[in-house]
């Protein structure tokens, strides 16, 4: 069981096709009992993505799919939005007022670059793993600093290409930076998300790394959203499971949801799945 997906997006978002319902009759088929759409904001004018989101229009499809499966499911109406120090204000504009349930903060992009998505190997050409992890998480540690955002997204997404460029993820030079940014969001009463799509990409584990969720349970991180951060049916849910029994391996956090902002805890994570599973998957 899965409980909950709060990362997922559709055709609002410009790197999805997907239509909104496809994923709800795929999550009451599988009993998930919350899901979230999490549509891209990117508002970088000189990135390709920029201005693709229709506000208007994702609000008024998803109020149309609420009153359809209300009986069905919880909805969550949010969206993802493109951290960037230099775009504060205009971010701050485009969420105030808005009826988003929660906002997933995310830094894709660096030095005017984006570097997470498929096509993200030109910002790493002739830098050092040091200078690209260094700079990350620095823009991450401003970006908790902001009040805009309720959970964290995929924590550690530089990972992505990181890993195959400069080999495994290795937290220990970044202990410091990350202990601070994980520091920040506990006290700001944010949370970050067990993101599954690391697998997807074949890294092999999820996002965060289990370190850095070490590090959360450690100074006192007690909850965390789950999101499978699918952009079609296909990778709906993908490797959700494995997330979770990894993550349970770590500690038996909180699973929350957002509504409102407002948070209410929905289960366990062992009330998910077997501890005994999850600590067979973690010895193989
Ligand atoms: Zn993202
Ligand atoms: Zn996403």
């Amino acid at each position: 069981m899965t409980v909950e997906d709060l990362h997922v997006h559709t055709k609002f978002s410009k790197d999805s096709k997907e239509e909104p319902e496809r994923y709800i009759t795929l999550a009451i088929e599988r009993d998930i009992k919350y899901l979230g759409f999490s549509d891209h904001i990117d508002l970088d004018p000189t990135d390709k993505d920029y201005g693709y989101y229709r506000y208007e229009d994702a609000l008024s499809s998803y109020n149309m799919l609420k009153k359809k499966y209300e009986n069905n499911l919880n909805l969550f109406f949010a969206t993802e939005v493109t951290y960037q120090k230099d775009l504060e204000k205009s971010i701050e504009e485009n969420i105030s007022g808005r009826p988003y349930d929660y906002i997933i903060g995310s830094v894709h992009r660096l030095e005017g670059i984006t570097f997470s998505g498929a096509h993200g190997i030109p910002f790493f050409k002739d830098k050092d793993e040091n200078y690209s992890y260094n700079m990350y998480f620095d823009e991450l540690y401003r970006m908790v600093n902001t009040d805009f955002f309720q959970i964290v997204g995929h924590f550690d997404i530089i990972k992505r290409h990181g890993i195959s460029l400069y080999g495994n993820f290795k937290i220990e030079k970044y202990r410091e930076k990350i202990k601070k940014i994980l520091a920040t969001i506990i006290e700001k009463n944010m949370v970050i998300e067990i993101n599954s799509s690391g697998f997807r990409f074949g890294l092999g584990e999820q996002y965060p790394t289990d370190d850095i969720i070490k590090m959360y349970r450690d100074l006192g991180g007690r909850e965390v959203t789950i999101g499978s951060d699918a952009h079609n049916i296909s990778n709906f849910g993908a490797y959700l499971e494995e997330a979770i029994k990894n993550t349970l391996s770590i500690f038996d956090f909180d699973v929350i949801i957002f509504k409102n902002k407002k948070k209410t805890k929905v289960a366990r994570l062992s009330e998910l799945i077997t501890l005994k599973n999850a600590m067979e998957v973690h010895n193989d």
